[in-house]
């Protein structure tokens, strides 16, 4: 075969792989210094994508400055920031209401327990009102038992019902600052 025959398959041959040395490429791939890598290298007068004041346009996947209503693209930042506000508050009151069933059902059982210990209060009560010729100490301790439980009632549903509290409180409190504040919040917690 001479230097000018060429194999038949010639057009299935692909270009080598070139590798100067494993060291180097190695070294290229832990610094990100490769061609492809490069190619990534952020634009400049672009905000950082995790940056309270930036969002990342849904239309070019760059970040763009919070205070343009529209992405360098053209795609419009204002009504994406709106679109993503109203799926946030939908969020919200939905996660608020999940919470308030939730809690409702931890509840219930309270309202029984409180139905067992009435009769040791109002019982004692009518006994004193109506039938008891002179005031004595007895029927005040059959109020003990009902004191107890109704006690314990009113402190488990305190309890129960403060992380409902702390969620209606949110709901009359935030804005859209809020959202942008936790969008920001989420996307360092998914960086880390
Ligand atoms: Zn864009």
């Amino acid at each position: 075969m001479s230097n000018t025959d060429l194999p038949a398959n010639v057009h299935v041959l692909r270009p080598r792989k070139v590798s100067l040395s494993e060291k180097l490429d190695l070294f290229l791939d832990e610094h990100g210094l490769d061609l492809k890598e490069a190619a990534k290298q952020p634009d400049p007068s672009r905000p950082k994508s995790i940056n309270g004041n930036a969002l990342v346009c849904a239309s070019c996947g760059e970040a763009e400055y919070l205070t343009r209503d529209y992405c360098r693209c053209g795609h419009y930042l204002r009504g994406q920031l709106e679109d993503e506000y109203l799926a946030w508050e939908n969020q919200v009151y939905d996660d608020h209401n999940k919470l308030a069933d939730a809690i409702a059902l931890k509840i219930k059982p309270l309202r029984y327990l409180f139905a067992i210990g009435l009769p040791f209060l109002v019982g004692p009560m009518l006994y004193l009102n109506f039938w008891a010729d002179s005031f004595t100490l007895y029927p005040l301790l059959w109020m003990a038992p009902g004191i107890l439980i109704s006690g314990i009632v009113a402190l488990t549903e305190k309890v129960l019902t403060r992380p409902l509290e702390a969620s209606a409180h949110f709901l009359n409190t935030y804005s859209i600052e809020t959202f942008i504040d936790q969008r920001f919040f989420q996307l360092k917690v998914i960086d880390q």
